[in-house]
């Protein structure tokens, strides 16, 4: 971490960890209350708009005490949790059914409902858990609130960690990052690699998920959804499914933004809003889905990485990126298969690569054309998923987590 800072960033840090065998079941005991409470607490608060303290206090507190039979403390984080699920669930535009906690679970207050003390962590009621592993480079940075769940038959204690966001640096050049459904090319005027997307694998077990379902299923009722191998079964091709999209949006980004930080480039994506949104538009496909949330993910790392690493990153219009000639803006004109070329200057190449050098073309103009203009050579001899030297990945050594549990800036 740099010593310069630009704010704080929030992150999760796992510590995978065991209670006490005695205290084992009365622990899960609350927290599966707690899961149920918290429930209960999403629905009322926002069936009844309760967004503040005050409000979700006397509809909540009593019933999360008296039904669920919570602690006090544990009952005020309960609501408290609601409401922060509430908000960024209504602030969604794409929200589907109001959420649920599936895990059970519990919310913990930083020096009240727990505290970490050697090697163990203890929490309000008396538990004691043994902390198995985690990351210790930011063992120096003061914890915040945490939540301990129970995740695949494992407690794992997540507890967030705001630690100051390196400084940036100035950028000596552009890494651009086109994707389309089957790769995602990323280079510049110099340089051109591409990654396979993780669809093709994902859709496989989507597709197992799918076959099982129909044996299973009649036209009157879901024979699969009564009997548990099967429906356990068509869950974890599900979850593998998330599962495969999610490691290969996090690989990736790590190798995009690791290759950035080598050669002191800024990273340019597009901003696939509107592509995302159009995309939402075709009927509902599984492939059509796993692009979607490909897109979402990687974006979403890309820029968790750039800034957690330092690296600069410009986010571009994507409007036309693959049709416009590089050198001259002309029009340009199919020319085979993927293939583009311009009438006017005679440019030819991949359709990616296009998309590559105009992705560099725009990033370096938004950057104040404080570097020269690419002069687009001819790019055919790529690099097959290869990323010059091998870069080591964080996965397993880090547990870093963006998305939900990555709270602010
Ligand atoms: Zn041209």
């Amino acid at each position: 971490m740099s010593l310069g800072c630009e704010g704080l960033l929030t992150l999760t840090i796992k510590m995978r960890v065991s209670p006490e065998p005695a205290l084992f079941e009365k622990l899960m005991n609350l927290m599966r209350r707690y899961r149920e409470g918290l429930n209960r607490a999403i629905r009322v608060v926002v069936e009844n708009k309760a967004l503040s303290l005050g409000k979700a206090h006397k509809l909540l507190y009593n019933v999360l005490k008296e039904r669920y039979n919570l602690p006090s403390k544990v009952a005020q984080d309960c609501y408290r949790e609601a409401i922060a699920i509430a908000k960024s669930w209504l602030n969604n535009p794409n929200r589907g059914r109001v959420p649920r906690a599936k895990t059970p679970r519990i919310w913990l207050t930083h020096g009240y409902s727990y505290r970490v003390k050697d090697s163990y962590v203890e929490i309000l009621g008396g538990f004691r858990l043994r902390i198995i592993g985690w990351d210790k480079r930011y063992d120096a940075y003061p914890s915040g609130d945490a939540r301990l769940i129970l995740k695949d038959g494992k407690l794992v204690l997540e507890v967030s960690k705001r630690v100051p966001k390196p400084v940036k640096y100035v950028a000596r050049g552009v890494l651009a990052v086109d994707v389309n459904e089957k790769h995602i090319v990323v280079g510049n005027s110099k340089t051109e690699h591409r990654f396979e997307t993780a669809v093709e694998k994902a859709l496989h077990y989507k597709h197992l998920a799918e076959e099982l379902q129909k044996k299973y299923s009649s036209p009157k009722y879901n024979a699969w959804l009564r009997r548990r191998g099967i429906r356990d079964r068509i869950r974890y091709f599900h979850k593998k499914t998330r599962n495969i999209v999610e490691d290969w949006a996090k690989k990736v980004s790590y190798k995009i933004v690791a290759l950035a930080k080598r050669h002191q480039y800024a990273v340019a994506r597009e901003d696939l809003t509107n592509l995302i949104e159009s995309l939402r538009e075709l009927p509902k496909q599984h492939r059509v889905g796993l692009i979607i949330l490909s897109y979402r993910r990687l974006e979403q790392w890309i820029d968790w990485q750039c800034e957690k690493n330092g690296v600069p990153l410009i986010v571009v219009d994507p409007k036309n990126t693959s049709t416009t000639c590089p050198r001259c803006n002309t029009k340009l004109n199919e020319n085979g298969y993927r293939k583009m070329k311009c009438s006017r200057c005679g440019f030819e190449a991949n359709r990616d690569t296009v998309a590559v050098l105009n992705i560099e073309k725009r990033a370096l103009e938004m950057m104040g054309g404080s570097l020269t203009t690419p002069t687009a050579p001819q790019m055919t001899d790529v690099t097959p998923n290869r990323c010059g030297e091998p870069v080591s990945h964080p996965e397993g050594t880090t547990a870093l987590q963006y998305g939900e549990e990555v709270r602010g800036k």
